[in-house]
């Protein structure tokens, strides 16, 4: 099986689907890798370490005619492989209603890197995950970047520095990453999330678990480890209790989030105004809304002496780790369709099944299914339903 890798063509996109090393793995597991002419420059990856590595390099047409087309964002409606090809990537398929159709009229088998199930077995090939990692480390550098303050305690000739003091909301994967990353650059940490089960996670990193009493039981906590939305008014009463941990905080990561919601809101503007002028938001969630009321997604603004810093994509700025993680689950995945090298669909499988976007002509995922609006081409008596 051929696997092409092209450039990323999406406005600030840094990451690259595969690096050299991902390429040898799967060159020793029999499958050829045609990488496109500078597809790892953003990442400080040349082309000589892409042959070195085992795959050959040309231009975007040989990279199309590759049997899979791994990349890491969604392909424009230029870059729509053509039918028969496999496609993975991060496709945003809940979000992206006209680029599933496509994939399903253009009869592409497309997998979606942020539909694997988050399960133990599917662990190394959870981008997600990795790619939380590499944001969540590079939010509390932002933040440090942002103050103008010592992040560690420092005692000089002429004076001492007293330590900043970070706060996270929500600690999963990302908060988790942002904690571990403000505890080594000195910070005094505190962080809160919905879920009272991460408090061990939070103190085994050496943070603070701020308590906040206001679950009715079970609230908070969904299915598995993941969050469920709360109610107004116990989001109301969090916003309440929170008030003076943000106050006191020299910077605020917010990490929050349910999936397939908006992004709760936990920072009030009337909260912002209480801060010190000088302190940071890093708003992680900007993606989905963000968590503070005043983040504006895509930009850093300056609101009552508060820097907000609402940049999206902040795994890319770091390109060459998330690269190389995220192509590690990309190769995970491949060597789990393609076992042998070649193709072998088996949709019985979780993993499989969960992944699948659309197939030979369907759209073949469940949930993705659910969300399409009816499809006028397929029945004219329902035109004005499409997006
Ligand atoms: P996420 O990005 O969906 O959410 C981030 C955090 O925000 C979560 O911890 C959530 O509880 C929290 N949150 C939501 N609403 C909140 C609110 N109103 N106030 C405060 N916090 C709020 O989550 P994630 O990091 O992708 O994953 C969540 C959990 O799933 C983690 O504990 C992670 O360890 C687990 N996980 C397990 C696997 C696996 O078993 N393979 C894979 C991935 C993640």
């Amino acid at each position: 099986m051929k696997v092409g890798v092209p450039k990323e063509l999406k406005a600030g996109e840094r990451r690259v689907a595969l690096v050299p090393e991902a390429v040898k793995k799967l060159v020793d597991a029999g499958f050829e890798v045609v990488v496109e002419r500078e597809a790892g420059a953003h990442a400080n990856l040349t082309d000589a370490e892409y042959e070195e590595a085992g795959a050959s390099v040309g231009d975007a047409s040989a990279v199309s005619s590759a049997d899979a087309i791994v990349r890491v964002a969604a392909p424009g409606p230029d870059e729509t492989p053509a039918a028969g090809k496999v496609l993975i990537g991060f496709l945003s398929p809940l979000n992206s209603p006209d680029l599933v159709r496509r994939l399903a009229d253009g009869r592409v088998t497309s997998f979606a890197m942020e539909s694997i199930p988050r399960t133990t077995r599917a662990q190394a090939m959870d981008a997600l995950s990795s790619q939380a990692v590499v944001a969540g480390y590079r939010a509390t550098l932002a933040g440090a970047e942002s103050l103008g303050k010592f992040m560690p305690m420092l005692i000089t000739a002429a004076g001492t520095a007293k330590p900043a003091r970070v706060l996270v909301l929500g600690a999963g994967v990302a908060g988790l990453q942002a904690i571990a990353t403000a505890k080594r650059l000195g910070a005094v940490v505190e962080a809160y999330d919905v879920r009272p089960a991460v408090k061990e996670e939070v103190e085994s990193l050496g943070a603070k678990f701020v308590q906040i009493e206001v679950q009715q039981e079970g609230e908070g906590s969904g299915s598995g480890e993941y969050a469920k939305e709360v109610s107004a008014d116990v989001q109301r009463r969090q916003q309440e209790l929170l008030a003076d941990r943000v106050a006191a905080a020299d910077i605020v990561v917010t990490t929050a989030a349910v999936p397939g919601r908006p992004a709760p809101k936990l920072v009030g503007a009337d909260m912002v105004r209480a801060m010190r002028p000088g302190s940071v938001i890093v708003d992680m969630a900007a993606e989905t809304g963000g968590n503070c009321e005043l983040t504006e997604p895509g930009q850093v603004v300056v609101k009552d002496g508060v820097t907000i810093d609402g940049t999206l994509n902040l795994a890319s700025q770091m390109p060459y780790h998330a690269s190389l993680l995220y192509g590690n689950n990309v190769v995970n995945l491949l060597k789990h369709l393609a076992p042998e090298g070649n193709l072998a669909l088996d949709f019985e499988d979780e993993i499989t099944a969960g992944a699948a976007i659309t197939h030979d002509g369907q759209i073949v995922n469940e949930r993705v299914k659910q969300n399409m609006a009816p499809n006028p081409q397929a029945d004219p008596a329902v035109s004005g339903g499409s997006q």
